[in-house]
């Protein structure tokens, strides 16, 4: 199959400097919490990107020095030469696929923790070091750059720029992102506080900036474009017709052979499910395209084919990047391309993959969980195993988890019946979609139930549950337990090991009650002892149907897990313009009919909060009822398995990658250690025949 004639544009080669890009799809730089300490698993990612047929595949961060050192963060350490191998295997593995490969060399400045190098950090203006991704900031200075440290500095990244074409690599990268490195504080006029030739206007701000891009340029000499990633957000300001934004591209716009463009800050265009879209960004988009010759490239604008068709013949951009997009599925460009892009697995900008990356774990994804196994399981996102026998499986609740093992089962050729109690398809993915903010979860359910369309091995029944005599009626060999978990009406969490005394006469509520419909009015006291999102969404729904709501929570602060997926501020903001009062380091004791004893997590000081109604958001229990009763029954013999929430509540995430698993290791031997990254990789994927998925 091909894509429809106007969508052509999309598989058209891009001129890049002196290299081609093969087509328009950009898999843009990002973490993997992988880097050089796993190194097999960073290299495994980039191949299958390339595989999926993105067009120019970028690394994550390439630190080029020891003063740029990001410990704990697990970025690609390209200090000097003794650090080429695993670049060079990047760029071999990208080439193997024939897509352009990429290199982000960065220099983060004032961001750098230097735990590990223990060198000083460097900044244009001395002052705090300044690392982000929800950490305490240690204590530490910067060092304030001279023009002897700026000259060695311009140094360090023209040797990089050398090591990279060494490597082979096609683009290698000046990152300027404001605050995030080294150029990017030059640029930002609150960062860079210099009166000296490097500070105070603009020009004088671009000028390290336009050496660099300079430099490069020199160092390559015609061997490897040189691409520029800068956000252009603090150089608009429709006041002056975004003069700086005109005068920066007036300057260098030539300069550079690409630029890859974030039209606000890394954590706008990274921004999670609740925050929206800013629908300026097109137009500001459009008049950096004004301003520069160059190829433009910038995220955020992965879409549908014909819509991205048309971004480029109306000049919006040259090619697509994606970060997110190219985690959730990797062979996007493949399927677009190929006019299958009703089959592209959606991103739901759950933003659990940089969760991931900011607690120093290998990154995982909600709707891919294939990501990050590529290596260390030697799982494919465009393979499964083929069946090993005629078993004919059943699986027990459509859930996250229900869902993609009956998929990932049929698409291994199993005869599979999926079983539902309720008429709806979804579980827990479906109703959280219907709270504010969350809609996109719905591609969880939407995906799996279009995978599953495609099988004709697959039937799903709705409206059945399941008993074990049943099971037995059915002719079944194998069951697989997705039976989920419910919210605790009992007062037990985090803090509360021990349940909290809940009297009688208490207007209670759970997140499953508000999800059914059933609300509370009036006074709502909401205590959240799971701190993700349930808490936070819960309280922004009652506060907006005319509640008087107050959050109260162990946490210093409202929703604290979702500082990992970049949207604590903007949650604990919108609470508190909304009217919710926020009540932290606060634990539950008791609650009676009309208030509640908490008691402060630090000193245990008691206080009394009156309420009409109280929402607890607290732990979630499993519904194992029917894999009990098949472990005491004659239906053992079906050797139930237990997946998702049924097995131990987690994120949906956890559901997902669980239900997958169980599938795709059902009937093989799949002993290889998971955790061991530096293992000979002979996972099951590699020595057997494996069957294409959608
Ligand atoms: P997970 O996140 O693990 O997928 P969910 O709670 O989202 O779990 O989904 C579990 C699904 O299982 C629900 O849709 C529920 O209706 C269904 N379910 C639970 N018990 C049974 C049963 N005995 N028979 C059929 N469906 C069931
Ligand atoms: Fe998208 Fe969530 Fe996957 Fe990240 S984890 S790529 S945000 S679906």
């Amino acid at each position: 199959m091909s894509c429809k004639p106007d969508e052509q544009i999309l598989s058209e080669p891009v001129p890049i400097g002196n290299v081609t890009a093969p087509n328009r799809f950009f898999a843009a730089p990002h973490a993997t919490g992988t880097g050089s300490l796993r190194d097999r698993s960073t290299l495994a990612i980039k191949r299958e990107k390339a595989r999926g047929g993105w067009g120019t595949v970028c690394t994550e961060h390439a630190e080029i020095h020891a003063s740029s050192d990001m410990t704990p963060s697990h970025n690609i350490r390209f200090w000097g030469t003794d650090d080429q191998r695993l670049a060079t295997e990047i760029a071999t593995a990208i080439h193997d696929e024939g897509s352009l490969a990429a290199l982000e060399l960065t220099h983060s400045g004032a961001n750098a923790s230097n735990f590990g190098s223990y060198e000083p950090a460097l900044s244009p203006s001395g002052g705090m070091i300044t690392p982000t991704g929800g950490v305490a900031p240690p204590p530490l200075q910067t060092r304030m750059m001279d023009r002897d440290d700026i000259r060695e500095f311009r140094q360090w990244h023209r040797d990089a720029v050398g090591r990279a074409i060494a490597c082979g690599f096609d683009v290698a990268y000046v990152y300027a992102i404001p605050l995030l490195s080294l150029p990017g504080q030059f640029l930002s006029a609150s960062f860079n506080r210099r009166s000296d030739e490097y500070g105070g206007p603009l020009q004088n701000r671009l000028r390290l900036l336009r050496e660099l891009i300079e430099d490069a340029g020199d160092a390559a000499a015609g061997r490897c474009a040189i691409a520029v990633r800068i956000a252009v957000a603090d150089f608009l300001d429709p006041k002056t017709g975004n003069a700086e934004l005109h005068e920066l591209f007036d300057d260098i716009g030539t300069l550079p052979d690409l630029w890859d463009v974030i039209v606000h800050g890394m954590s706008r265009d990274a921004g999670g499910a609740r925050s929206r879209q800013d629908p300026g960004a097109t137009d500001v988009l459009r008049e950096i395209k004004r301003l520069t010759a160059k190829p433009v490239v910038s995220g955020n604008t992965i879409s549908d084919p014909g819509t991205m068709a048309q971004m480029v013949r109306d000049d919006v951009v040259d090619l697509f990047s994606a970060a997110r997009p190219s985690i959730a599925d990797p062979f996007l460009p493949k399927k677009m391309m190929n006019g299958r892009a009703d089959q592209v697995t959606h991103c739901i900008k759950c933003n659990i993959c940089i969760a991931g990356v900011l607690q120093r774990a290998p990154s995982k994804c909600t709707q891919n969980p294939t990501f990050g196994e590529q290596y260390r399981r030697s799982w494919r996102a465009d393979t499964v195993p083929p069946r090993r026998t005629r078993k004919r499986v059943a699986v027990v609740g459509a859930g996250p988890a229900g869902l993609e093992c009956a998929a990932t089962l049929g698409e291994r050729g199993y005869d599979t019946v999926l079983f539902e109690r309720t008429g709806a398809l979804g579980g827990r993915a479906a109703r959280e979609s219907a709270l504010p903010g969350l809609e996109s979860w719905s591609h969880i359910v939407s995906d799996r139930v279009k995978r599953i369309a495609r099988l004709t091995n697959v039937s799903i029944r709705t409206g059945v549950d399941v008993t074990d005599a049943q099971l037995q009626d059915e002719g079944i060999d194998k069951v697989f337990l997705a039976t989920g978990a419910s919210w605790d009406r009992k007062g037990g969490g985090r803090c509360n090991v021990v349940p909290s005394r809940l009297g009688t006469g208490i207007r209670l509520y759970t997140p499953d009650d508000i999800m059914a419909g059933r609300l509370p009015a009036g006074r709502v006291l909401i205590h959240d002892e799971d701190q993700f999102y349930m808490g936070s969404t819960i309280a922004g729904l009652l506060a907006g149907l005319g509640c008087t709501v107050s959050l109260s929570t162990p946490a210093s602060v409202a929703a604290p897990y979702t500082v990992f997926t970049l949207e604590q501020r903007l949650i604990q903001q919108r609470l508190l313009r909304s009217g919710v009062r926020i009540l932290p380091n606060l634990q539950l004791l008791s609650a009676d009919a009309d208030h509640a004893e908490l008691a402060c997590t630090f000193t245990g000081d008691r206080q009394k909060e009156g309420f009409e109604s109280l929402v607890l958001v607290g732990g979630r229990v499993p519904d194992d009822r029917l894999w009990h009763a098949l472990k005491t029954s004659p239906a053992n013999r079906l050797d139930p398995m237990r997946i998702g929430d049924a097995l131990a509540p987690r994120l949906l995430s956890h559901a997902v990658f669980s239900g997958h698993k169980a599938a795709r290791e059902f009937e093989l031997d799949a002993s290889r250690d998971p955790l061991d990254d530096h293992a000979v990789e002979q996972g099951i994927g590699i020595r057997q025949r494996l069957l294409p998925v959608a």
